[in-house]
């Protein structure tokens, strides 16, 4: 156990209760000095609420204090917690007090940094919880959280399991070779690495459905001036936030907006109308128009009838043509949805449309890769596989074993098993304070 560590655990700023924790061996004597129970009370049990006079630096608030004790505690050392009314002022005042009687301020992340190095959870975990707590939309919330229940660790010490039992067999041939020469099926152990590779890219895969879940799908809503892309943007927003006006040329700078279908973020763009002679700004307007639908993952292709605006050729994503004004004209030519922006009728058929364009193939109970950090260790370790995989025929087997070797540590990169200080300051870097 480390020295008494303290912050304030709840967000900054005004609430109903904010939280002030200590975790360290002292802690429980610590927040003693500061305590009055209001009622008499012999000894302090673990894991209840006692209710009394919290002494802060120059005042006293009523308020909770309850202890978990070692190792049945989140950082798996001796934890207080007080409770106190949330305000900044004296949340402030209360960990002032505590740092005072005996602990240190804590840096970000340390509490959880303690409960990995206490074996509470894996490196992997500890991200996934601080994706749940960064999270905007319900699916990254789900994605944060299988990784924070250890579903992608369990997948990865799987892997690690194989490579070990590959390792083990191939230990065996190299030690000894002269017992049972044909005792190593090489074509067996080939077969294992190539099963392994498959399950290696198959997680690799779900990065990029991953990076979507965290950045969201990008929607570039394009058409003509006039065709009702602001009045579609305000629709499928369920409020107004573009302008909405007959004079062409209305909407000359992008206009942003989010909405979540089936839990997913999806970053809807309405950008200006694409125009022959259109004046100077409005034409910085339509190039920045232009750079949002190249990059957009979506394009929702907006006509009225008078036909439809020019897509940029470099974009490569999914287009959808949405017919509007179907409240004011009758839908006729090629289209994939009928709306009307007006009305609302469609807009729903839209969404759904929006949510099956394979952008992100989403599952709530599916483990993502939505950490960069897990993807670069994933391609590492299927190199590795594949270079075992390549040259099993040619060289001797313990040269494949330094490969496979390496594939195991990548991934326990993943889990933190092999992850080195500078990769863990990195993860627990990215915490806030009082995490
Ligand atoms: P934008 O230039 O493509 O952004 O088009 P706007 O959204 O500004 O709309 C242009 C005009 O069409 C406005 O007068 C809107 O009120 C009208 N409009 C937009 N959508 C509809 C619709 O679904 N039905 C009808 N009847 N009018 C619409």
């Amino acid at each position: 156990m480390y020295e008494n560590i303290a912050a304030i655990s709840t967000a900054n700023g005004t609430g109903g209760v904010a939280i002030i924790r200590i975790s360290g061996k002292n802690s429980l004597n610590t927040a003693l000095k500061m305590f009055k129970p209001a009622a008499n009370v012999k000894r302090i049990m673990p894991n209840y609420m006692y209710s009394g006079n919290i002494i802060g630096d120059g005042f006293e608030d009523y308020g909770f204090m309850v202890y978990f004790k070692a190792p049945r505690s989140f950082t798996g050392e001796d934890i207080v917690e007080f409770h106190c009314h949330g305000g900044v002022r004296i949340a402030r005042g209360i960990l002032k007090k505590v740092l005072s009687s005996g602990a240190r301020a804590a840096e970000r992340g340390e509490f959880t940094r303690r409960a990995f190095l206490n074996g509470k959870l894996s490196l992997a975990s500890a991200e996934g919880m601080a994706d749940m707590i960064n999270a905007e939309s319900l699916a990254l919330v789900r994605a944060g959280s299988m990784m924070y229940f250890e579903k992608l660790t369990a997948q990865v010490r799987e892997l690690q399991d194989g490579l070990k039992d590959v390792l083990a067999r191939s230990a065996v041939e190299i030690d000894y070779p002269e017992e049972d020469s044909d005792g190593v099926d090489f074509a067996e152990i080939s077969k294992k690495i190539k099963s392994l590779q498959q399950s290696v890219s198959a997680l690799i895969k779900t990065y990029i459905g991953g990076k979507k879940l965290k950045s969201g799908v990008t929607v570039a809503i394009c058409g003509k001036p006039n065709a009702g892309k602001s009045s579609l943007l305000n629709a499928l927003l369920g409020y107004d936030k573009a302008i909405v006006s007959s004079q062409a040329g209305t909407t000359r700078d992008i206009v942003e907006g989010e909405i979540e279908i089936n839990g997913v973020k999806y970053i809807l763009t309405d950008t200006a109308g694409i125009r022959e002679q259109a004046g100077e700004i409005e034409s910085i307007g339509i190039e920045r128009a232009k750079n949002a639908i190249v990059s957009a993952d979506v394009v929702l292709s907006v006509t009225d009838g008078s036909g439809e605006a020019d897509i940029p050729r470099e974009f490569s994503g999914k287009k959808f043509t949405v017919f509007n004004k179907c409240d004011k004209v009758k839908p006729s030519g090629c289209y994939d949805v009928a709306v009307s922006a007006k009305t609302g009728a469609g807009i729903e058929e839209l969404k759904e449309k929006l949510a099956q364009t394979g952008a992100v193939e989403y599952a709530s109970d599916k483990v993502f890769i939505i950490e960069e950090r897990h993807y670069d260790a994933l391609s590492r370790a299927a190199e590795f596989l594949k270079s075992a995989a390549d040259n099993i025929g040619s060289y001797t087997l313990d040269l494949i074993t330094v490969d496979l070797k390496e594939a195991w540590s990548a991934l326990g990169e993943i889990t933190g098993e092999t992850a080195n200080e500078e990769i863990i300051s990195t993860v627990f870097a990215k915490f806030c304070v009082g995490k």
